[in-house]
């Protein structure tokens, strides 16, 4: 069996969710601290801990056959990769951003301005389309203090909740992109198996890890109403309870509408709620 080999960020933002999910898979291995490559015990698969930037050109060229890294870092090496699987972690959006007190609140307002950024690609693509001539500066960190130096008139960076921009006065009004961590490969290689069964595996995780194990108590009179507010689930498990009349309900509810659900099932009568994270769904 072809030992696979996967590139993953060494440390930053992105590494604790990839080793995490890689470990939800059931792979055993010692997570990055001097060596660059960590063998997995149980699957023929090495891990390799690399600078985020390093990730989407090891893949194009086949020194990796996987790889775990933001959108905007692909795009922007402009790297020949296929995207496997969203991984849902490393949300971002790249922003365009100016100085509070800018007369600036269009994109055809940038034309003829200076935009400090890290990603020159991304946003000169996103100018051209915009028809927009404008000055790019690439700084390759700490863009944000771009426009107190003096240094732009505008900058276009990562946002995740913008706290950044406003320590530094800065409020976006343009998006340029929306980013998240997703697995890579080479072209093709979703059609080999080693390929195939690990990402088997990463689609179990997540789709576990979008659903919760609920089971509660509900009276028989009251139970089609609870059902009814299930439609994702075909038939749920009803078990009798001692109690006469009285019945416990098992099922699996999305994540993001868990709230609602809940404050719902208990109107329509449900008792003793319990939830519980659902490791892993094979379908
Ligand atoms: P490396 O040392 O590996 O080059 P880095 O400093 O370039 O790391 P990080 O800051 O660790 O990168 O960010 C890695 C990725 O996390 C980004 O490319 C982006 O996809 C994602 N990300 C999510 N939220 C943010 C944010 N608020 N700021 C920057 N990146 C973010
Ligand atoms: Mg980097």
């Amino acid at each position: 069996m072809k030992t696979l080999k996967i590139a993953i960020q060494k440390s930053g933002r992105l590494n604790e969710k990839s080793v995490e999910i890689l470990k939800n898979c059931g792979l055993s291995f010692e997570n990055y601290k001097s060596s660059l490559i960590s063998s997995v015990s149980n699957f023929p698969l090495e891990i390799l801990f690399l600078r985020d930037d390093d990730i989407p050109e090891y893949v194009q060229d086949g020194i990796a056959d996987l790889g775990i890294v933001g959108e905007n870092v692909i795009t922007e090496a402009g790297a020949q990769v296929t995207y496997l699987q969203k991984l849902g972690f490393g949300k971002c959006t790249l922003k365009i951003a100016v100085p509070n007190n800018s007369t600036v609140s269009e994109i055809s307002d940038l034309e003829g301005l200076a935009i400090a950024t890290s990603y020159p690609v991304i946003l000169e693509k996103y100018l051209q389309e915009n028809n927009v001539n404008a000055q790019i500066r690439t700084i390759s960190g700490s863009v944000e203090i771009g426009p107190g130096l003096g240094l732009s008139d505008a900058i276009c960076d990562i946002v995740s909740t913008g706290g950044t921009l406003k320590s530094n006065g800065l409020k976006p009004f343009a998006e340029v992109m929306q980013s998240e961590a997703v697995l890579i490969g080479r072209e093709g290689s979703e059609f080999n198996p080693e390929v195939l069964e690990l990402l088997q595996r990463i689609k179990s995780v997540l789709k576990a890890k979008a659903t919760k194990y609920v089971v509660l108590n509900v009276a028989r009179e009251n139970l089609e109403k609870v059902v009814s507010l299930l439609p994702g689930v075909k038939s749920p498990t009803i078990v009798p309870l001692f109690e006469e009349g009285w019945v416990a309900l098992h099922s699996v509810i999305a994540e993001q509408d868990f709230w609602e659900k809940i404050n719902a099932l208990k109107v329509a009568g449900a008792e003793g709620i319990v939830v519980m994270p659902i490791e892993k769904i094979i379908i």
